[in-house]
């Protein structure tokens, strides 16, 4: 059998809380990478991993981005 593995926080299964890098304020999570499309990354980049679901987090306060790899889990 078969085990798939998801990603807790697309599921909704745990939430990230993540500080900005430059300003600690709350990033917010904005999705998975994949739902957007980004002309300057590369395809490979953006693909998604089989341990891993890429994440694209926003920091509210002075918008800067980040990209954070989430560990998928087997359910
Ligand atoms: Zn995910
Ligand atoms: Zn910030």
């Amino acid at each position: 059998m078969l085990l798939e593995k998801v990603c807790p926080v697309c599921n909704g299964l745990s939430a990230v809380n993540l500080l900005c890098e430059r300003c600690k304020g709350t990033m917010e999570d904005m999705g998975r990478v994949q739902d957007y499309t980004d002309p300057y990354a590369c395809q490979q980049e953006i693909n998604d991993g089989i341990n891993y679901c890429l994440h694209l987090f926003k920091c509210k306060q002075c918008n800067s981005a980040k990209r954070i790899k989430i560990s998928k889990i087997s359910l």
